[in-house]
């Protein structure tokens, strides 16, 4: 007997399982490798292995998002961190772990928990009762995907990211780029001024970049990644650009119906359409990140910083993230999930790490961390306080449950530009700002909460 169930001892699902324990609850913690299964990035039956690199990130929690999520759950007893200080290896100030030392610590911590019982178990359909978090990562396996599917609908849980690059706004020259949207098209819920910013390019600057996609270096898919087919509606740009010059012109490059005001003459005097057109749609609710509308692509990172760079307007573009295109089942969690995670329409069950749209190793086990803590509170019968949103675990929370835009969810690292902005402090001390204040915050809700587990 358990109180609760969780699929997936993976870095989310043991975050959870620790959560859980330590505030006095059972915990059934169900993973499929080690009884035959494997996920396609996994080479170890260990849990919380690391599949790919080996770091946490910087570790500086006064200057960054990421170091920042490290103090506050290292202050919220994770077990993730405690197990990383354990494997710890040198890196600067990032933090990285060797992964076995890692994977058997967390591992040894679990089983030697009296409120954890592992067992080796492939979960093929979601409970129709009992709490149960779903942590199965971006490699669910397929069938639990399918009863996921029937759970939330067709559209609602996606087998690939198409990540187009997002952009800090404060870093788009506005005296370049200016905001309308085609035609001067509105909806209800229309910014004033129009909702996208557009950078205008001359033909010039059109043939130069479209140059620049074809020649820029790409990552491969993986040979697993091959065979899941992904719509021709995330198509990468430069496989778009590929298949003729002005296939993106009339694409998500095109200038029809956009009025360059810094272009005029007494025949246009609202001025006149650029040779090609980017656009960016705003990310978040809070306004401070924008993406590259149609720009995922599979360029490798410092081919997109290069030229994305070239585009005008964008000449200092700080990137929140840069575009991809991978395998990673993901749900569209602002539109199925409540704010504590929970399904809408089947309450009893909880998605935790990389499943509800987070990315990233120390992400993902904050999320876990999270639903932990969220369903010992339940379970106590406690009404949840919701963590501040300036916080970092709040601010990436309050992203995946409602502060992003659900039309474009698209998995994302944890950044300051989910923070709520703090427009009057200067931008040098505003790393700062946002640390100080999330530690403050954090500390006032411990003080005032008294979360499980103490
Ligand atoms: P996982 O750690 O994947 O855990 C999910 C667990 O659920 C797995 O152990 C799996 O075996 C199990 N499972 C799945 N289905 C079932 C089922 N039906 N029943 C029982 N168990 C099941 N992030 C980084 O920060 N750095 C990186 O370098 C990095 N590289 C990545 C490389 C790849 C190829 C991928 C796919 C992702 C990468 N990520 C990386 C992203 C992400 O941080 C990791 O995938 C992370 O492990 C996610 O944590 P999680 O707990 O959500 O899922």
């Amino acid at each position: 007997t358990h109180d609760v169930h969780i699929i997936g001892g993976g870095l989310a699902g043991s975050e959870a399982a620790w959560q859980l324990a330590e505030g006095g609850f059972k915990v059934r913690l169900s993973e499929m490798r080690g009884s035959g299964d494997m996920t396609p990035a996994h080479q170890t039956d260990g849990l919380a292995e690391l599949v790919c690199s080996n770091s946490f990130r910087s570790d500086d929690s006064d200057k960054n998002a990421v170091g920042l999520l490290h103090y506050e759950m290292r202050e919220l007893n994770s077990l993730i961190m405690a197990a990383g200080e354990v494997a710890r290896v040198p890196a600067g100030s990032a933090m990285a772990v060797d992964r076995d030392v890692f994977s058997a610590e967390v591992e040894k911590r679990l089983l030697e928990h009296p409120n954890v019982t592992v067992v080796r178990e492939r979960i093929d359909r979601l409970p129709e009762a009992g709490m149960t978090i779903v942590a199965t990562g971006p490699l669910t396996a397929q069938s639990l995907a399918q009863s996921i599917v029937q759970a939330t609908g067709q559209e609602r849980l996606a087998f690939f990211d198409a990540i187009a690059p997002i952009v800090h706004r404060d870093s788009i020259d506005m005296d370049i780029c200016w905001i309308q949207s085609r035609w001067n098209k509105r909806n209800e819920a229309s910014n004033e001024d129009g909702d996208y910013i557009n950078c205008p390019m001359t033909k010039e600057q059109y043939l130069a970049f479209h140059q620049g996609l074809l020649d820029g270096e790409k990552t491969e898919f993986r040979e697993w990644e091959k065979d899941t087919p992904y719509f021709e509606g995330c198509m990468p740009i430069e496989v778009m650009a590929a298949r003729g010059v002005d296939t993106l012109r009339f694409g998500p490059m095109k200038p029809v119906g956009l009025d360059n005001p810094r272009d005029t003459t007494p025949e246009f005097p609202q001025g006149r359409w650029p040779y090609a057109v980017v656009q960016l749609r705003q990310d978040n609710k809070l306004g401070t990140l924008w993406n590259m509308v149609g720009f995922q692509t599979k360029l490798k990172y410092a081919a997109q910083i290069e030229l994305f760079r070239t585009i005008p307007g964008l000449e200092n573009a700080e990137f929140a993230r840069l575009g991809g295109l991978h395998r990673n089942t993901f749900l569209n969690s602002p539109m199925v999930l409540d704010r504590q995670l929970r399904l809408r329409n089947a309450p009893h069950i909880r998605f935790a790490g990389q499943v509800t749209g987070c990315e990233g190793y120390v992400e993902s086990s904050a999320v876990g961390l999270i639903a932990g803590m969220m369903a010992a509170s339940e379970l106590a019968g406690r009404e949840w306080t919701p963590l501040p949103a300036t916080t970092a675990l709040g601010a990436l929370l309050s992203h995946i449950t409602g502060d992003a835009e659900a039309e474009t969810y698209q998995p994302m690292n944890v950044n300051f530009g989910l923070f709520p902005p703090l427009h009057d402090v200067k931008k040098k001390a505003r790393k700062e700002a946002y640390t100080s204040r999330a530690k403050g915050d954090l500390k006032a809700w411990l003080a005032e909460t008294d979360p499980i587990p103490a």
